[in-house]
């Protein structure tokens, strides 16, 4: 059994797997691609790449940095998210059946798999064209009113950049840690 299952492996998620990782919990994500950043040829507003990189050569090198940190990474389409009765979530798939402690999803305009959970969806005011629905009024910190049901990504409302979705799936990653932890959990490289 996972500690952390992610449904979807794109910016967010893979951002979030790397610190739940990181941390210590076993953490699988699934994803049956792509993610939207793949469709772009050389995103430019990340720092640290001056002249651009491919999206789908970020997403590979994400998927490379999570797999170092142990996360496992399942090619599988989600079928259906359950709160079991003691708490735990069952996440099925097309392959099978799956449990975990944590979940996040993490899967940007799909959003069937939420409707048993009751939330609200609407615009996402901060993506000019009008057309981006998200699951409004989740704190950066994706939690929710499920207990230990967290979302990441363009998902919840916020802005439609690579380094601010990577920037919020980062922190559901940490906020999940330090729940698990008890103290805030803080990474530090030597
Ligand atoms: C045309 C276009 C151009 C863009 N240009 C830029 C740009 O120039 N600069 C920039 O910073 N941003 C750009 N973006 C925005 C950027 O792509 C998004 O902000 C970012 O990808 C959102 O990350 P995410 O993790 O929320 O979703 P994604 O990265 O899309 O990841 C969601 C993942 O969830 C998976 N998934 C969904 N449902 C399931 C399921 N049931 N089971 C398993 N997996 C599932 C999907 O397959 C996908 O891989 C662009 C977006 C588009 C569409």
């Amino acid at each position: 059994m996972s500690e952390v299952i992610i449904i979807g492996g794109g910016v967010a998620g893979l951002s979030a797997s790397i610190f739940t990782a990181k941390a210590g919990l076993k953490t699988t994500v699934f994803d049956f691609g792509p993610s939207q950043i793949t469709r772009v040829s050389s995103v430019q507003n990340i720092p640290g790449f001056p002249n651009g990189i491919a999206g789908t050569e970020w997403i590979e090198q994400a998927k490379q940095q999570a797999t170092k940190f142990n996360v496992e990474i399942k090619n599988e389409k989600v079928t259906e998210l359950m709160k079991n009765d003691d708490g735990s979530f069952e996440v099925k798939t097309e392959n099978g059946s799956y449990q975990a402690k944590y979940v996040i999803v993490a899967t940007n305009v799909q959003k069937e798999l939420l409707e048993p959970f009751g939330f609200t969806t609407e615009v996402n005011s901060r993506v000019p064209n009008g057309k981006a629905k998200a699951i409004i009024n989740i704190p950066w910190t994706g939690e929710t009113e499920v207990e230990n049901l967290y979302l990441a990504g363009l998902i919840t409302e916020i802005p439609s950049q690579t380094v601010v979705v990577a920037g919020q799936g980062a922190a559901v990653g940490i906020t999940i840690a330090s729940k698990e932890k008890g103290e805030p959990f803080m990474w530090h490289d030597l």
